[in-house]
């Protein structure tokens, strides 16, 4: 399949999961994640309407970021090692894997006092193999963010489990949407928390359903 066709089949399930939860779709940014191919197929992805791409190794991007550059908004969705962020922060317009403060302390050194927006990942099913912090921890981890001026928490993020029973996944969206409404509460002038980055290839309807803004998508739209 063209990655245009699987784009418009993609648009149809949003649309109806939209229908489905009172949303609108223009309220759904779909990130391509396009760490499985080439850029030819990046950039497949881009003549096909896409404005987001996501990638999660800070060894593999940069060819790709080479051809494609600032066509697109570039999302970080890998594991972030701290001694690598000098090497991607200026090619980045998003962080979505936020999980420590020495982490966060390394971002805000090399941000050269430009503003980084950041997602904070959270591990919500709490499988010992998935990063991210867990949700009893997110709230004092962000309030502990304040001291580092470059950096702004736009939302939250997480990775629901490999499974197929719906009500399982609906319940970690849903948790990690109650987490992000109860941080916007608290008015943190570095931390809007408007955002939500839930939802992959098998399972972002249900992701839509409950909230999300941001889409990962990668191997149902430019394959794997
Ligand atoms: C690979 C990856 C995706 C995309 O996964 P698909 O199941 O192929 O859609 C989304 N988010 C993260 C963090 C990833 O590593």
């Amino acid at each position: 399949m063209s990655v245009s066709d699987n784009l418009q089949d993609i648009h149809h399930r949003i649309e109806n999961a939209c229908a489905r939860s009172g949303r609108q779709f223009d309220q759904i940014r779909i990130i391509a994640v396009t760490k499985y191919v080439s850029s030819d197929r990046a950039q497949e992805a881009i003549d096909s309407g896409i404005q987001h791409i996501g990638e999660n190794r800070v060894e593999d991007y940069k060819e790709k970021y080479g051809l494609i550059g600032d066509q697109v908004k570039w999302h970080f969705i890998g594991t972030l090692q701290s001694k690598k962020v000098k090497k991607m922060i200026d090619d980045f317009d998003y962080i979505h894997s936020l999980d420590r403060l020495s982490l966060a302390e390394e971002i805000d050194k090399r941000a050269n006092n430009k503003e980084i927006t950041c997602f904070v990942q959270v591990n919500v099913s709490g499988e010992p193999s998935k990063a991210g912090l867990a949700p009893d921890d997110v709230i004092p981890f962000i309030r502990n963010l304040e001291k580092f001026e470059s950096i702004s928490v736009i939302g939250l993020m997480t990775m629901a489990p490999m499974v197929d029973d719906e009500e399982a996944l609906r319940h970690v969206f849903r948790e990690l949407r109650e987490l992000r409404d109860s941080i916007r509460q608290l008015n943190l002038a570095h931390a809007p928390c408007e955002e939500l980055s839930m939802g992959m290839s098998n399972d972002y309807e249900i992701a839509v359903e409950e909230g999300a803004t941001f889409i990962r998508v990668g191997s149902s739209l430019v394959g794997s």
